[in-house]
């Protein structure tokens, strides 16, 4: 609906309650991050940071507070328009029945062949390009992935789909540090110019942002610099 994209977004006092609990998951949360900034969503498991990453996909919409990109609410956007957006590395990677190479269009459409062993190639999954390479059969009757291959996957949607702001949903869960650090490295040089919101809840990666939010049931109990924190 805007043909350039900044990428400011701004969450304001929004509270979440899920359908059938008594308790809302997000109570009068507030972060705003202007294009290009880096904001670490740090707290511990269960806190609520999923579900902001939700509402600001709009799988669902919150019962109090506004979020909005670029100064237009989340509804008035056209959902192409937000997908185009927004990408997101959730921190449940699907990979559904089909080639590697359909894996991989998704988050691009007709991107030729050398552009998707390129990308491969930087996430470290080379080795899946063996054999059978882009027709790999991934998933049911397929090569079976590991949990690391499937995050790289994740990671190699990401860099392919491009858009102004970036949503990471603790991108390297489960990966070893050495791997951790790299995969890091190479999604924030893909993010420099992007808005960046990583959430995460180990204290990793955090010198790389600009500011810090800790949440803790819902609310954001404490937020500045990484050194101040
Ligand atoms: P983690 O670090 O483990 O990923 P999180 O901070 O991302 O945790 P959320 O996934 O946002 O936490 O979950 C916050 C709370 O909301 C938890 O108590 C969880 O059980 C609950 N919750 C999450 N998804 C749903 C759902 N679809 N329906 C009901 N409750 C949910
Ligand atoms: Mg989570």
């Amino acid at each position: 609906h805007q043909a350039v994209v900044r990428g400011d977004v701004t969450i304001d006092n929004i509270s979440y309650t899920y359908y059938g609990s008594d308790k809302p998951v997000l109570n009068q949360v507030s972060v705003s991050l202007q294009a290009g900034q880096k904001l670490a969503l740090l707290g511990r498991t269960g806190c609520g940071k999923s579900t902001l990453l939700q509402l600001l996909t709009r799988s669902w919409d919150p019962q109090q507070g506004n979020i909005s990109i670029d100064g237009v609410a989340l509804p008035q956007w056209h959902e192409a328009s937000l997908r185009d957006a927004i990408t997101v590395v959730s921190q449940r990677v699907d990979v559904f029945n089909g080639s590697l190479r359909e894996n991989l269009l998704l988050a691009k459409p007709s991107t030729s062949d050398d552009e998707l062993a390129a990308t491969l190639q930087r996430v470290g999954l080379d080795a899946l390009l063996e054999d059978k390479a882009l027709d790999t059969w991934l998933g049911e009757g397929g090569r079976q992935i590991s949990g690391g291959e499937r995050r790289r996957i994740g990671i190699a949607r990401a860099l392919l789909h491009d858009a102004p702001i970036l949503l990471l949903d603790e991108p390297t869960e489960g990966l070893d540090r050495r791997t951790e650090q790299q995969i890091l490295r190479l999604l924030m040089e893909h993010a420099k110019d992007k808005t960046v919101l990583f959430i995460t809840h180990r204290l990793v990666g955090l010198d790389q942002m600009d500011h810090i939010c800790l949440m803790d049931e819902g609310s954001i109990i404490e937020e500045g610099k990484h050194q101040a924190l």
